[in-house]
């Protein structure tokens, strides 16, 4: 049974200034991303980030086997999701999925993307493309479909039309004063799909965040209990909006800054805009 919050205009607005807060982690990651950097300072920078705008970061402390040690899950190449930042050294030819969030005056934002590190082979290419339009093709669909399940239907289609997998064991969720709230929002239809199915209505908040694999969609947690990791060791990729659905459609809370800038509006984030 889901107990969904519906969020107001006024919620909505607040919870945009969370997001663009996410949308400022990503434009600095992305900025620092090369052959050479570590993934322990991609998180340092977010953490300065958070702290300098007084918001708290979502991931770190998350309870666990043992608490998540940071503000950002920094996953590489075949891991999927939830990996540790540390002194792991980015190389060329690296996948890289950055996923963090925060809460600004009491409201939550959430992204993930997955970038290059210099060149990647054309699997790794093609596997970002996939991620990122699967991601974009599942917002679209919102504004079109009644029920969740038909959009991750059209998702899950459309990630096995293009040779790839969508992950079955970690789904999206609702969001709003806590990063988890319901529904749960998964990227797949299954029995439990169409159990806890959903109307996309005026005032649903959702972070859709599909995992897509290039081989197999199993996948299992290494030894340090966060990590995951593609069973068959092919790359992974983690593209994830918070999106609020108004009654002028779906909106991207968490936009990237070059779609900002390419709407005029500066990617930096505003203390008071
Ligand atoms: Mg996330
Ligand atoms: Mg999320």
């Amino acid at each position: 049974m889901n107990t969904i919050f519906l969020k107001s205009r006024r919620e909505i607005d607040r919870m945009r200034r969370a997001g663009l807060l996410v949308t400022e982690a990503h434009r600095i990651v992305e900025s620092m991303i090369q052959p050479g950097i570590t993934t322990a300072e991609l998180d340092q920078a977010v953490e300065a980030l958070f702290e300098k705008h007084h918001a708290k970061p979502l991931f770190k402390g998350f309870p666990g086997p043992v608490p998540f040690p940071a503000v950002c899950c920094i996953s590489v190449n075949d891991e999927v999701v939830h990996g540790i930042p540390g002194d792991r050294v980015l190389q060329e030819g690296d996948i890289v999925s950055v996923d963090t969030g925060c809460k600004l005056n009491g409201w939550c934002g959430d992204s993930a993307w997955s970038y290059p590190v210099g060149q990647v082979d054309a699997q790794k290419q093609k596997l970002l493309e996939v991620g990122e339009a699967a991601l974009l093709l599942a917002i679209e669909q919102v504004e079109h479909c009644q029920m969740w399940s038909e959009v991750a239907a059209r998702l899950a289609e459309f990630i096995e039309k293009n040779g790839c997998s969508s992950v079955e064991d970690f789904v999206g969720h609702g969001i709003g004063q806590e990063m988890h709230e319901d529904p749960q929002v998964p990227h797949f239809v299954d029995k439990t799909t169409l159990e806890n199915d959903f109307e996309l209505r005026p005032g649903l908040v959702i972070a859709i965040e599909p995992m897509v694999n290039a081989g197999t969609k199993r996948v299992t947690i290494t030894e340090d209990h966060w990590t995951v990791v593609t069973l068959d060791g092919k790359p992974s990729v983690h593209f994830e909006h918070t999106v609020a659905i108004t009654p002028d459609g779906a909106e991207i809370l968490t936009p990237r800054a070059s779609e900002l800038a390419k709407r005029g509006i500066k990617g930096e984030f505003q203390e008071n805009g």
